[in-house]
Formats: structure tokens, sequence, C-alpha cells
């Protein structure tokens, strides 16, 4: 008999891998390219050429103890040295490897420092609309996330409902940039006014509110976008960082979290982020993934190639009359339904095999998110999809 708590996850488990399954069954019945799949953020573009040249140099490494045993649990020295070194170079930080723990993707950094950070009847607060896993990393450790309502004309957070949503409770702050589902890229303006409240609030209530940054976009931003580095602008940050998208590794499970010194309680929350890794049975981030990233951190993937199905499916998804924001970053495009019921909607376009993930999944209902990772070529054969069923909610 399994747990009552995962038997409610379980029923709620997420509707995204569901579409991603349900997609590879209707390949298969009406053949792959007849399939329109836009449900998973599953980077299409290759890993650049130097993480091939990489994972072959470490595999040649003659200390091969070194590249396979045990460390500790926040990783290789001299890869969390590397990895500072690169922030530094960046953004004008001075960290040094005692800011750094590695961790197993995105997913693991969030999961081993809400570990750190949450007591039972803690709140997190995100803003709407928010990468839908943020509920069940929090629920693990029995916290409270605290949804701020989307702003549906700007999808920026809606940074004036944010004080009302701070209590004594409230450990973290949740900022995702270039955020999933809709693409947008946080201003800095906007950053500046959270982290006036926030510093404001904590003097009031006497406590310490962490922003955790969740970044698996960072890179992936177009047009020459700012996506300012939050510790630079709020003392208490956390950076959530991962190379699944930036150098297209998800299976790789590889990623870190920056604890700079200057956070509230840095030494016990360095400390602990270590226990946490090694409890929550990830002991450490993969030894091999560690190694090869850290001499690929200035490389990235071809971000041209995401530029360009962005461009053809923003343009081509407002000539047929659909409203959507145009993405500054990531690689998804955050559509509203052509009728109230985001998940009535995406049951009409998988019926034209158009597989498109409905907001409320993401706390924003109304809306749905199509995943533009894919080959441009599907996006071509899939515009024909879209305008008939955007004719077909127009009666024509
Ligand atoms: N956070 C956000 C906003 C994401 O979109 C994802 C994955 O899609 C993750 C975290 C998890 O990323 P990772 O594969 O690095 O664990």
């Amino acid at each position: 008999m399994i747990s009552e708590k995962m038997v409610g996850l379980v029923k709620n488990s997420s509707v995204i891998r569901a579409m991603f399954e349900e997609g590879k069954k209707m390949a298969a019945e009406f053949g792959r390219e007849n399939v329109y799949d836009f449900s998973l953020g599953n980077p299409s573009v290759e890993p650049p050429e130097a993480v091939k040249k990489a994972i072959i140099e470490v595999a040649q490494d003659p200390d091969q103890n070194h590249i396979h045993g045990y460390m500790s649990n926040a990783g290789h020295d001299e890869v969390r040295s590397a990895i500072a070194d690169n922030i530094n170079r960046r953004f004008g930080t001075g960290f040094d490897a005692s800011n750094i723990v590695m961790t197993v993707g995105a997913a693991g950094g969030m999961n081993v420092i809400f570990k750190t950070l949450l007591d039972p009847g803690d709140e997190v607060i995100t803003f709407c609309p928010y990468f839908g896993e943020y509920k069940n990393y929090v629920s693990n450790y029995d916290a409270k996330l605290v949804e701020i309502e989307a702003d549906t004309g700007s999808f920026q957070p809606k940074v004036e409902k944010l004080a009302g949503a701070l209590t004594k409770r409230t450990k973290v702050v949740i900022i995702n940039s270039p955020n999933n589902p809709t693409g947008v890229v946080y201003s800095r303006a906007t950053l500046e006014r959270i982290a006036a409240i926030l510093e404001e609030k904590q003097k009031e209530l006497g406590t310490s509110i962490y922003i955790v940054s969740d970044e698996p976009y960072r890179e992936l931003a177009y047009d020459g976008v700012e996506v300012p580095y939050i510790p630079t602008i709020y003392r208490n940050t956390i950076v959530g960082y991962s190379f699944s998208k930036s150098l297209s590794l998800p299976g790789d499970r590889i990623g870190y979290l920056v604890i700079p010194s200057e956070i509230d309680d840095y030494k016990d929350i360095f400390a602990a982020a270590g226990v946490a890794t090694r409890i929550l049975g990830f002991v450490n981030a993969p030894s091999l993934a560690q190694l090869f990233v850290s001499k690929c951190l200035d490389a990235s993937v071809d971000l041209e190639i995401y530029n360009r199905n962005r461009e053809l499916l923003y343009n081509s998804l407002k000539s047929y009359g659909y409203e959507c924001i145009k993405p500054e970053g990531a690689f998804y495009l955050f559509v509203k339904a052509l009728e109230p019921d985001d998940k009535a909607f995406a049951a009409r376009a998988k019926e034209k095999h158009l597989l498109l993930v409905p907001g409320s999944t993401f706390g924003c209902a109304g809306f749905v998110r199509i995943a533009y990772c894919v080959d441009y070529d599907m996006i071509r054969r899939a515009l024909p999809a879209f305008e008939a069923l955007a004719k077909e909610y127009k009666g024509e």
C-alpha cells in the first residue's frame, strides 16, 4: 500500500509528462510526422561540440578514482571554483568554491534548498504562472505554496500583491526568469521593486526571507535582453542554476546552487545544503557531469535555432488571430486559449493532433503553453492545424 500522501501526488501527477506519453502513443497510431507535440520542454538543439570534447577528455583522465569516486557532498572543489570564477567574470560578484553546491539539475537544487530552509507550515511564494513542479517540491517538506495571481497583460509578476502575501511564515519567494511557461524576462525595475518590498518586510517582521532564483533558462534570452543577476539586487538570494537547457543536457542531471556568503545564516545554510544533498539520497551531483560541464562554462547551445522557431510560431499565430506576448527568453509561448476553459481548448487542439499544455497546470487558467524546442519543420507542418483551429472557433 503506497502512502496516503503519494496517493494524492500520483493522482495529480504531471499533466505535461502524461501528454508526452500520449504524444508517443499518437505518433505510433497516426505517424510521427502527423502529430505536433509541443508539450515537453525537452531541448531539441544539440549540445555544443565542446561538451563531447570535454566528456572524452574527462573519460581519458589518468586519475580514474578522482573521476568516479566519492567526494564532498557539495561537489568537486575545482569544479566549484571554476563555476565561481565564471560567475564573477560575468556578473562582477566575489564568489568562491565555498559559495557553490553542485546539484542534480535545478530540480535537485530546489529540493536541497527547500529541505535546508523549510519547516512544516512554512510558506513559499510563487508568482503565477509558474512551473507546476514547485507545488510538489514544497509539499515534500510539508510547507505551503502561496500563489500570487498573474498579470495576464504583461506576465511580469504582480508586485503590488507581494507585500500582502508575506507573513511571519514566509521563508522563500521563488523567482523564475526567463519564465516557464511565459518566456517573459522579469525586468530590473520589477526585481528592484520586489527587493525593496522584501527588505522592508524582513525589518518589520524580524525574519529572513530568501529569494530562490530558479534559473534553468538564464542563457536562453533573445535580442540582447538583460537577465539581471538577482544576488546583485537583493542580498538574501540563493540561485539555482542548471545546465539542462543552456547546454541541452537534461538527462545528465547537473546544476548548482549559489549560496552567497552575505546571506543571513550563510554558514549554517551552506553546511545544511551539503547534508541535504547527502540525505536526500543524491550524496553528490554526478561526478562525470560535474567535471565535463566545468570545461564548458563559456559554451552555449545555438540560440539562433530556437530564435527561428520563436519568430515563425509567434508571427504565424498572431496572423491567425491568437493573442500572446512575444517571449524574450526560454522556449515557450503562452497563448490565450480561444475559450475560457483551457483544458477544453487543449482537448480541441488535440483533435487536430496539436499537443498543448493547459495553463491551469501553471496556476493560470485560460491559456495554453506551447514548447517550441522542437524541429522547425514540425512547426511548419503544424501551422495549418493552428490556423484551422482558430477558424473553427471563429465559426468560419
Ligand atoms: N525549473 C523550471 C522553471 C523548469 O522549467 C525546469 C524544467 O523544465 C526545472 C526547474 C527542472 O530543471 P532540471 O532539468 O535542471 O532539473
